[in-house]
């Protein structure tokens, strides 16, 4: 019987000794300090671990409640001892609280502490255990700043702005509270830099101008990175709402200086639309007022700053509306085609014309709108790619009607979107187009324009060199009015130079126009290709372009653009003319 007892005696000993080492095991595998606390008699134990994670001993922590508060930073302790008598006040079932203890080397670390109350043999112990969470909180630190600010720039991005536009209205509505102002930075022609040189340059410029639009900034101004090429700066505490403009001016300023890449050196510029922001006014509209500003000093000739105003948000409404109704304009038939003749200048005025070139018109409301107004919304918009098979093909049917009825050798010249080229079966709605109107390849003309040239995706540069091999001709339109590097008239497929009417307009007055009108033909000359010159309006230009051996021309002195049944009877009776012409001789 005493045996019995005694082997359950050691074996109930063997088992509290296997349960203490596997705690003291599960405890230094958790890699939490553990502690205990006799509230009754104020003494604390700490375990080794507790003290190693503070680079002590457990010797060297006072056994104390006053010895552990003394460790918490002052700026956590009132936190600290609230969420302890929260617990000891029976509001709590645990104690879970996150703070920062002192170090031996006099730094801080992020714990979090654990613990519960327990009354044992009517004595009150809380215990528990504190876990180190520098390493989690600088992640979760890491990760709230990336959802704050841009990975590319560092600056703060939009959901931040957003934060710190709400701040600022805040508090401008406190009395005495002096005027802001939100600036929306646009970069001027970036999609150039990007396409040219690259994204990881695009990127590296994108950096470079971060920094020098911060170092406009005061202290208490803010920049986000809006988007892409997009910034946002919030002048806060200015003196008067103007002083915002003299920012802005000097943020342009500063943008000019050119950026240095090595050996290269680039020259970028911004558009910069800016707004007072209102007490109490929504943080949306705001930024809907800047960025009718930014509109409007883009559309001004960009590299400007624009007040809003609100006449603005009246032109806006009015684009819109042109907008809607243009989108609808293809489906509802509003468009129709002028064709405007080029002349052969060394035949006598009554020959009739070598070629037509096809002109898109619209009428809104019963009113013309001028292309210019209404392609570049076809553009944004994707829209001129439809638009554009249209007039191909009406082009191409009206010209094989001039052909059978006898004018066989008239060409066709039709106006090409950069668009419209970086559609991957652009090449075989051509081919397809050109079947189905019967017109030859031979006398369709292609014209492009210098931006397309630069801005061009190889897909462009393929599909020209396949138009050319179907025999269509490739015609530059508007030369020399774009940024286009004489390198590339060679590296294209190009047959026709069309030399830009604002040339010729001032070449009487201008010896610079009149010499770049010379330079242009002699370029064209020298490498082949033939001259066609826009905008004709006086005899003396005639003169002129004969004198340099230009051609070809067209303009209103010859005719305006006609609708195709007005340059019927144009080349019907310039037939009869050359009839009669034969006849006389
Ligand atoms: P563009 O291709 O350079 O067309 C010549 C422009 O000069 C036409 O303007 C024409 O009306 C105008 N013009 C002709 N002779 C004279 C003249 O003696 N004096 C003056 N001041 N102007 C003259 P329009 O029709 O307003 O077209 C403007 C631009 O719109 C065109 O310039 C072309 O870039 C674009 N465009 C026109 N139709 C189309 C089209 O079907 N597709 C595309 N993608 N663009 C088009
Ligand atoms: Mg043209
Ligand atoms: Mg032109």
């Amino acid at each position: 019987m005493t045996l019995a007892a005694e082997a359950y005696i050691a074996g109930k000993h063997r088992a509290l000794e296997a349960s203490e080492t596997r705690f003291a095991h599960a405890l230094r595998g958790a890699n939490d300090g553990i502690w205990d606390w006799d509230l009754d008699n104020d003494e604390l134990y700490v375990s080794d671990r507790w003290a190693n994670m503070l680079g002590r001993t457990p010797d060297q922590v006072e056994p104390s409640a006053a010895g552990w508060l003394a460790l918490v930073h002052p700026d956590d302790l009132e936190d600290f001892q609230r969420a302890v008598a929260r617990h000891l006040a029976g509001k709590t079932p645990t104690i879970m609280h996150e703070y920062r203890i002192l170090c031996r080397d006099g730094g801080y670390l992020r714990v979090l502490l654990r613990g519960v109350l327990e009354s044992v043999a009517g004595r009150r112990r809380l215990a528990g255990s504190q876990s180190d969470i520098s390493q989690r909180f600088q992640v979760q630190e890491q990760l709230e700043f990336a959802a704050r600010h841009d990975a590319l720039t560092g600056l703060i991005n939009r959901a931040q702005l957003n934060q710190v536009l709400q701040e600022t209205a805040q508090r401008m509505m406190r009395e005495g509270a002096r005027s802001a102002a939100l600036l929306f930075i646009d970069l001027d022609r970036f999609k150039l830099i990007n396409d040219s040189l690259g994204h990881a340059a695009g990127d590296r410029v994108l950096v470079h101008v971060a920094r020098r639009l911060q170092a406009c900034l005061r202290p208490g101004d803010h920049l986000a990175r809006f988007g892409g090429d997009e910034f946002i700066m919030i002048l806060d505490d200015l003196a008067c709402p103007e002083d915002a403009e003299v920012v802005a001016a000097r943020v342009l300023s500063r943008l000019r200086e050119p950026l240095q890449f090595g050996e290269r050196s680039l020259v970028v510029s911004a558009s910069i639309g800016l707004t007072p922001l209102r007490a109490g006014g929504a943080l949306d509209d705001a930024l809907q007022a800047a960025d009718m500003a930014l509109y409007s000093a883009k559309e001004a000739g960009k590299a400007r700053y624009k007040s809003y105003t609100d006449d603005m948000q009246i032109r806006v409404r009015q684009r819109l509306r042109l907008e809607s109704t243009l989108l609808q304009a293809l489906e509802q038939r509003q468009f129709e085609l002028h064709y405007q003749p080029v002349f052969d200048m060394r035949l006598p005025s009554s020959a009739a014309p070598v070629a037509v070139e096809a002109l898109l018109r619209w009428r809104h409301e019963g009113k013309p709108v001028a292309p210019v107004d209404f392609i570049p919304i076809l553009e944004e918009s994707g829209e001129i790619v439809p638009v554009g098979y249209w007039v191909l093909e009406t082009a191409c049917s009206q010209t094989a009607v001039w052909h059978a009825q006898g004018h066989t050798d008239l060409l066709c010249s039709v106006n090409l979107s950069g668009l419209q080229l970086l559609e991957s079966d652009f090449v075989e709605r051509v081919r397809a187009i050109l079947q189905r109107t019967g017109m030859p390849p031979e006398q369709l003309v292609l014209e492009i324009t210098e931006s397309l040239l630069i801005d061009h995706s190889g897909n462009t540069l393929v599909a020209l060199r396949e138009l050319a091999t179907m025999g269509i001709q490739i015609a530059l339109d508007d030369f020399g009015t774009g940024y286009c590097s004489l390198g590339y008239l060679n590296r294209f497929p190009l047959h026709i130079i069309k030399l830009d009417r604002g040339f010729l307009h001032d070449a009487h007055a201008s010896d610079a126009h009149m010499t770049i009108c010379k330079a242009i033909i002699g370029l064209s000359a020298g490498l082949k290709l033939k001259v066609i010159a826009e905008g004709i309006e006086r005899l003396e230009q005639v003169d002129l372009l004969l004198q340099e051996q230009c051609h070809y021309g067209q303009g209103y002195l010859f005719s305006r653009p006609l609708p195709a049944e007005a340059l019927t009877a144009l080349i019907e009776h310039t037939k009869i003319a050359q009839g009669a012409r034969h006849e006389d001789q």
